[in-house]
Formats: C-alpha cells, structure tokens, sequence
C-alpha cells in the first residue's frame, strides 16, 4: 500500500480498503526501518500523526471527502510548524518551535493531510546535495554511497523510499527538480507568486518557490490544488485565479509544439543522459508533438546571475538571525556586539556564511552596480529568452540534470556545486513553472526529464506530464532498498 500514488490511497481509503490510522502507522514503521540508514527526517511526529490519522477517519466516517483527507505527508524543514522543530537544516534555528503553521502546511492542513515529520534539507536550502545540513547527509535510497540531491534532498528521498506519500519542497534555483530527479520522483515548481511564501524560510525572496514532490503528475496537481493561490499574507502571491489542476490532466497533445534548447544539449551532458531524453521525446512524437530546435542564448550566464541576485536576497533575510530573539545563541557572550559576532559565527555553516560574504559584498556601495545591477539586467535578458521561445513553442524540454546523482563528498569545490542547477536556475530567474519526471535510468540509477511552460501555465504542464507518465512507467520504478517490507 505504502507505495501507492496519492490518487491511488485516496481511492482505497474513499473505499473503506484501509483507513488513514492504518496508513499512517504503516509509514511510520518505515520511517522507523529506514530513516537511520537515509536520515531523510529531522523530525518524526508520532504521536499528533496518529491523532491527525484519527481525526481523518472520524470526518471520513462523517461524510467528508477531500482527495488528500487522511494522506500522511512530510513538510521540507524550511516550512514553519506549529508547535513542531522548525530548523532549516541549521544549527541556527536547531531549537526552534514555531508558533505558526506556514500558508502551505495550514491549507494541506484544511485538506485533512496527516504530517508525519519534518525532512532533512540544505541549511537554509542552500546546495544541490543535502551535504550542507546541520544534521548530516541525507542518503540516496537508489544507492546510499550517493547524494539525493538538494536542498529538498530529505523530502526527496522519503518520497522515493516510501517513507510518506508526499512531500513539500521549496525552489530558489532548482531544489525540487534536482532531487526529484536525483530520486526518480516527480517534482513540481509552480510559477513565481502562485504558491504563497509565507512561513517559509526565506532564502532569495524574487526566486524562492514552494511546490510538491510526488509519485507522479497527477499527485502533484492533487497537491497544487490545496496549497495554490493569494494568499493576504504575502504581498508577492499572484492574484490570479487557479485551475482545478486535475481537470485537464488527460487533454490530448495532438498538436503540441516543443522546443529543446540547443544549450541544454551540448558540452558538459552526459551521453547516457542525453539518450533517454531523446527516447522521452520520441513518446512525445507517438502522441502527436512536434519538436524544434530552440535557442536560449543567455542561458549560460543564470548560473552566474543567480550567485549575485540570491547570495544578496540571502543576505538581507538571513541578517535577522542574530542571537537575540529566538534560535542560536552564543554561551557567555561579554557583550552585545561579541552575541551577535559568535552567535552567527557558530550558528551558520560555512557555505551560508560564504553566501552572505558574497551577497553582502555584491550589495555594497561601490560594487552595486557592477554586480547587483548588472545581474538584475541579465535576468532581464534570460526572461526575454523565454518570451521568445515561447511566441513559437508550447513547453521547453532537456535534462533536469547533466548527470545522475553523484557520490557524497565527491563535490568539494563551491563553484562545481552551484553548476549542478545549470538547467533549472533560469527558469526562476524567470519565475516560470517547471517539472521534473522521471525519464530512464543509467547504470541503475534515475534521470530527470525538465519541463517548462510559459507564467502560470501550470495545468497545461502538469496535463504534459501526465500523460508522459500514462505512457510510460519510469515513475513507477523503485529503488531497491534493503529492508524487510514494512
Ligand atoms: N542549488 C542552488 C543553491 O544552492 C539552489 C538551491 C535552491 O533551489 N534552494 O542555491
């Protein structure tokens, strides 16, 4: 049962073929085999779990019905919790209860969701391999010598091993693509603005994106469908109306023009890679698609750009970590400019510290407009690319990843990390919706075919995903995790 989609248990529970109390008890013996081998969890919430799984059933048995009532579901670390750890993967905030659920966690929590925990994630979602936690690596469930992928590398794998049903992640620059794919999971980023940000901890404020991690398309829409739209309480969440996200799922693509940018072909992709998405594509062509040849000619300066525009958003936001209303505090500090100067010299990691050096410097008069400005301009440009990429085609497609999932501690060079998102970072300079599916595997291992659409076009990528997934059963793999069946 437990590794059924989201669609599939919430058929079996609307049928009365096992109840949510059942389920989530069944998750949680997983989470219990398997969370010391992965370390996928921070935090496991036993006891309001099964109480949440109680309550589910009793509103089942009073005649509700919501398609994600009674599904248990795991929240990135980033996401704040109501009276639960909210860490972001920090020594800084190691110790922090939240007083508040988060927009995303308080709408799945009205859909009657069950959280079974809390996932393991880059501190302060920054990396591409979950190596950057305060609470240590997170393990591949295809092979646990290698990374997940990150920074919702927690979510990612407890997806993947069926350690839950769903999961949230947040994207600044690739962080639920990369794992998804790193995973062979589905993983979905909306549009810049359609999912609110608010009880998220903010990493790059114009670029971060929540959005689900799932067993396929369809589940991701489920997810969409409960956690999308305004939201008062953030200023940025877009005032425009929302699909249902499932209705157009199975809409023919006879007639579908896609574009596969020359750029994300080239240099630096791995053959084996390269293949299975070509293979990809050809299912595309049996079910009516064209594709061409495209040019997005500035993509290779988002790489760049990004490292200016977020480390600078990082800066100012992680500037309210200071020792003195919540989170890490130094011991003994002789005053308060030595609190503040070893507070956050302990509580960050070296890599959010390179990130503040870097984004506080690019920010600096003097320096502002040779770096900020003239990045602001290249997003700019990259966004312009897309415009007109997408005046002739309907989706863009290519890799999600040059490669498959690499080996923990095989990246030790910053700059050879920050290239990892080579494929997707553009797409949230441009605030654009993208997906990751699952698309072959090579030498055993899961590559990720990326998917992008022009802004809030969200049902018509998640109807192209779909019906990839009804036509092939990449998604459907699991890896072989060495444990007795829960
Ligand atoms: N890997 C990128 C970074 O380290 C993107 C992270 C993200 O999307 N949160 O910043």
């Amino acid at each position: 049962m437990i590794e059924k989609t989201v669609a599939e248990l919430s058929a079996a529970l609307a049928a009365g073929d096992i109840s949510s109390v059942e389920l989530t008890q069944t998750y949680l013996n997983r989470i219990g085999q398997l969370n010391s081998e992965l370390n996928a969890f921070i935090t496991v919430c036993e006891d309001s779990a099964m109480q949440q799984a109680n309550a589910a059933d009793t509103a089942r048995a009073g005649g509700d019905s919501g398609a994600l009532l009674g599904i248990p579901i795991a929240h990135k670390d980033i996401f704040c919790t109501e009276g639960v750890l909210t860490t972001c993967g920090s020594r800084m905030l190691h110790n922090f209860v939240s007083p508040y659920n988060a927009t995303v966690v308080e709408r799945l929590n009205s859909a009657g969701v069950v959280t079974l925990g809390k996932t393991n994630m880059d501190e302060f979602a920054m990396g591409s391999s979950n190596e950057t936690s305060f609470f240590g690596d997170v393990r591949n469930p295809w092979d646990t010598k290698r990374v997940p992928g990150g920074s919702s590398g927690g979510s990612a794998a407890a997806v993947a091993a069926d350690l839950c049903a769903m999961a949230t992640g947040t994207d600044t620059g690739g962080s639920i693509r990369q794992p998804a794919a790193f995973c062979g999971i589905t993983g979905f980023k909306p549009s810049y603005g359609r999912v609110s940000r608010w009880g998220m901890v903010a990493f790059a404020s114009s670029l971060d994106q929540a959005g689900p991690l799932t067993k396929s398309a369809e589940d991701a829409a489920l997810m969409l469908n409960a956690i999308a739209g305004l939201d008062e309480k953030d200023s940025t969440s877009i005032d425009t109306p929302t699909d249902d996200y499932t209705a157009g799922l199975n809409n023919s693509l006879e007639g579908l023009k896609i574009g596969i940018p020359r750029q994300h072909f080239a240099e630096g992709l791995n053959s084996e890679v390269e293949q299975s998405i070509r293979d990809a594509l050809k299912e595309y062509e049996k079910l009516g698609a064209t594709i061409k040849e495209i040019d997005l000619p500035n993509n290779h300066l988002s790489v760049s750009a990004y490292y200016v525009v977020a480390p600078a958003e990082a800066s100012a936001n992680l500037s309210r970590f200071d020792g003195v209303r919540y989170g890490y505090r130094c011991e003994d500090p002789v005053d308060l400019e030595d609190m503040y100067k070893r507070s956050r010299s302990e509580g960050f990691g070296d890599e959010v510290k390179r990130r503040i050096l870097v984004g506080t410097y690019a920010l600096s008069a003097g320096f502002y407009d040779a770096y900020y400005r003239k990045a602001q301009k290249i997003r700019r440009l990259i966004k312009n690319d897309f415009d007109e990429a997408f005046k002739e085609v309907d989706v863009i497609i290519g890799p999600t990843s040059p490669h498959t999932a690499f080996e923990l501690g095989s990246k030790s060079d910053p700059v050879a990390m920050y290239l990892e998102d080579i494929y997707t970072i553009a797409v949230n300079l441009a605030g654009l919706p993208g997906i990751s599916v699952p698309a072959g595997l090579v030498d055993g291992l899961p590559i990720g075919m990326h998917m992008v659409t022009n802004d809030f076009e969200e049902s018509k990528l998640l109807n192209i995903a779909h019906k990839f997934q009804q036509s092939t059963d990449w998604h459907t793999r699991k890896p072989a995790i060495k444990t007795e069946e829960a």
